[in-house]
């Protein structure tokens, strides 16, 4: 090995070290995750059937706020009905989903940078 290559492997080794500093310190902030839930809240507004009702009148009054909870089963889009209680829950899980994504794409985006930084490495 020249002088020169181990010079580069030395720069690259240091490299790989500090994105799995970066890696590790991820993998922390993982710890502090509640529960997770795919899908998103979200709450509207509805109408009823009655012609006689409030929600008709001019202004309208609606009925509501329902909650919902919607995600994808098997590529369908399925919606449950939650109380407000639940809708808070599900709210914060949600959260934490979205926490978790944000974490594992930065955990993919270091993998690739040390996948290039090894394939630019003689
Ligand atoms: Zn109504």
């Amino acid at each position: 090995m020249s002088k020169s290559t181990e010079k580069r492997t030395a720069s690259v080794d240091s490299s790989l070290q500090r994105l799995q500093e970066r890696h590790r310190a991820l993998l922390g902030e993982l710890q502090h995750i509640g529960l997770v839930l795919r899908g998103s809240i979200g709450h509207r507004l509805a109408r009823c059937g009655n012609p006689t009702c409030r929600c008709k009148a001019n202004p309208p009054i609606l009925h509501g706020p329902y909650y919902m909870w919607t995600r994808k089963v098997a590529g369908k889009t399925v919606t449950a009905m939650l109380s407000p209680e639940q809708a808070a829950l599900c709210q914060d899980w949600s959260r934490n989903m979205r926490k978790l994504d944000r974490i594992v794409r930065q955990m993919q985006a270091l993998g690739l940078r040390a996948a290039a930084l090894v394939r630019a490495s003689p």
